[in-house]
């Protein structure tokens, strides 16, 4: 069984939350490390003979063009992070549609290949955002993966695997985050935090066995600056700053371990929207 790879690409300061460091006016002052640590990611994709969707900011793919010419021709997909990285509660929907029209301008332009895919940063989709995939769909996306089944960010009941979602302009396919059921609740275990803190065992054992028992991929999610124990710190609050930067050195040889032991496509193959 195939299971989705996703790379969020953004750089180490691209923060949700943030006070005046998330404004992007000050942006151009911060130093630049997402190529470097993307080559990273790159470098593992390639010994493991694995492809994954990089969802790319529009900021970063207008900075750096080269970068995402070179993840393209390494047979990577490229989809779209939005341009600002802003949570979509913070966005009107009039707000949004720029974004992401802007967004799907300056990547297309790179790839010359229509953008098919997006996430919405910190899986900002939620039962008061779901205008989204109305503008998604309405500019060409056909598929979504923002929407987390869980009570503290998205909405519990959510469902836990790839589904399509009617909207005026068509239907909408939506890969959410992959969770286990655990006492009523689900759990969060293959990217960001809950990988740097879920054991390896756990983490490869639970994927395989939502592959046998469900019959159902599972979707790991990865960003470039977590592959960079060095990178500056932004302030933050306390959770802030847990969230970001714990256990931040484990998430290489965990994503390495999932590729040598698991199968993995990008997105819109398996969701049969192309090769
Ligand atoms: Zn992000």
């Amino acid at each position: 069984m195939l299971n989705a790879l996703t790379v969020d690409l953004e750089d180490w300061y691209h923060v949700c939350g943030t006070t005046d460091n998330a404004e992007h006016d000050k942006w151009p002052e911060y130093e630049s490390r997402v190529t470097r640590n993307t080559e990273r990611v790159l470098a593992l994709l390639r010994r493991y003979n694995s492809r994954a969707t990089f969802f790319v900011l529009g900021y970063i793919a207008e900075k750096e063009p080269a970068l995402i010419r070179a993840i393209r021709a390494e047979g990577h997909e490229i989809a779209i992070h939005g341009y600002y990285h802003q949570r979509l509660f913070e966005l009107t929907r009039a707000a949004f549609e720029d974004d992401i029209k802007r967004s799907i301008e300056v990547v297309s332009a790179i790839t010359n290949e229509p953008v098919l895919g997006y996430r919405a940063p910190e899986w900002s989709i939620r039962t008061d955002t779901l205008w989204a995939l109305d503008v998604l769909r309405k500019h060409g996306i056909m598929y979504d993966s923002s929407m987390v089944p869980l009570t503290r960010m998205g909405e519990r009941s959510f469902k836990r695997f790839p589904h399509e979602i009617k909207t005026p302009y068509g239907d909408i396919w939506e890969f959410p985050l992959t969770t286990l059921r655990v006492f009523q609740e689900n759990l969060p275990f293959t990217g960001g935090l809950p990988l740097r803190i879920a054991p390896y065992w756990y983490i490869v054992s639970k994927i395989k066995r939502i592959n046998a028992t469900m019959n159902q991929p599972g979707l790991v999610y990865v960003h470039p600056w977590e592959f960079d124990a060095e990178q500056p710190r932004i302030e933050l609050t306390l959770s802030r700053r847990f969230m970001h930067y714990f256990n931040v050195r484990s998430t290489e040889p965990k994503f390495e371990g999932l590729l040598r032991q698991l199968k993995f496509a990008p997105v819109k193959e398996i969701l049969g929207l192309g090769a």
